[in-house]
């Protein structure tokens, strides 16, 4: 079995999801019949201390249809450098919602930089900013976070100029454990909320977004226009149940693993990382001039170890629950190894 760190996608469910999924009431839901699904919805909501929710397929479906919420076409939105929602969606948010985005920090931004970003209202020439979309944690940043002071101070900002806000929790739970923070607190600030079910809480499918019952209402219309209205989708949303009562405590252990792993990569020649930027369960380590991060991967795989290239120079590690602290440390030494190699 390789050790695989390319992404906390790549858990597969385990005997307690089985069992619940084998177990599950489900009904239509389309028709609002499914238990099972009602009671995801409504428990993730009341987590993330908002209204009412909505199950999705994907964190990606879930950040176009809170687009489509919030946004109409022309709109320009303001977004943290490189996220997920324009980087990694193929697209979607200008071919499904036709906004333009607003790329600010490099990472975690403040709310300074939105408001130096937002565009003057009923200017003849701008495109109004509606929208402002906070990754947390901050994938392509190495898991970087939005403190609660920092989503306060946006949140307000937003509100301040009439901008929506919208947050793309997909790892909203690393964040409030690396915070100590609860999820609730961390999404007050926004109108919306994004969560995956199958990042680190490890669960196969499923996403939850979350707001106002006026926001989720007209949020299930555009479930269904994008095609992701179910049917006994209770199957997956009990997994998804599991997940989210199970699985939250102990993602600081993957935490800890990520530290491991950056701390012995930060020793190795040609590798640029402060392991004090690691600081949930992602490792982005930027190669030296030279060092290929796809020649790495390469090698790294016919060792037994999968890892993301970000890029030509950049790896990207995820630890999640299928990788424990030996296995880590063993992924850890081959990695550095074949930096060196290749150096
Ligand atoms: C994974 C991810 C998503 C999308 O989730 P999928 O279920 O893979 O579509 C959205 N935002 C962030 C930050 C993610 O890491």
């Amino acid at each position: 079995m390789p050790i695989d760190l390319r992404s906390d996608t790549v858990t597969k469910p385990d005997a307690a999801m089985r069992q619940a999924m084998a177990d599950a009431e489900v009904g239509d839901d389309q028709y609002g019949e499914d238990p099972t699904v009602i009671a995801l919805q409504d428990e993730a909501a009341a987590l993330l201390g908002k209204e009412a929710g909505l199950f999705l397929p994907s964190g990606t479906m879930a950040n176009q249809v809170a687009l489509r919420v919030l946004t109409r076409h022309g709109d320009d939105v303001v977004v943290g450098w490189e996220s997920h929602i324009v980087f990694h969606e193929t697209g979607a948010s200008a071919a499904i919602s036709g906004v333009q985005f607003t790329e600010v920090g490099r990472g975690p931004f403040g709310a300074d930089e939105l408001r130096a970003a937002i565009k003057p209202r009923g200017h003849v020439i701008y495109p109004p900013t509606t929208l402002v979309v906070v990754e947390n944690t901050h994938n392509r940043s190495g898991g970087r976070l939005f403190t609660r002071a920092m989503s306060e101070e946006i949140g307000a900002a937003a509100r301040a100029a009439g901008v929506a806000s919208y947050l793309d929790g997909a790892r909203i739970f690393n964040a409030a454990v690396a915070l100590g923070e609860t999820e609730a607190a961390l999404s007050a600030p926004f109108d919306l909320v994004g969560i995956s079910l199958s990042k680190g809480l490890g669960a196969p499918v499923g996403s939850v977004l979350a707001g106002s019952r006026e926001h989720i209402d007209t949020a299930r219309r555009y479930r269904r226009m994008l095609g992701g209205a179910m049917r006994q989708s209770g199957v997956i949303a009990a997994a998804g149940l599991v997940a989210l009562r199970n699985n939250r405590g102990r993602l600081g252990e993957d935490h800890a693993n990520a530290k491991l792993i950056a701390t012995r990569l930060a020793g190795a020649k040609g590798v640029v990382l402060d392991p004090a930027d690691v600081v949930t369960n992602l490792v982005v380590a930027r190669l030296a001039d030279g060092v290929s991060a796809y020649d790495v991967t390469e090698a790294c795989r016919r060792e037994g170890v999968l890892l993301f290239p970000f890029s030509q120079s950049i790896l990207r590690l995820a630890t999640h629950l299928e990788v424990d602290e030996a296995a880590c440390r063993r992924a850890a030494d081959i990695i550095a190894q074949a930096i060196e190699a290749n150096a």
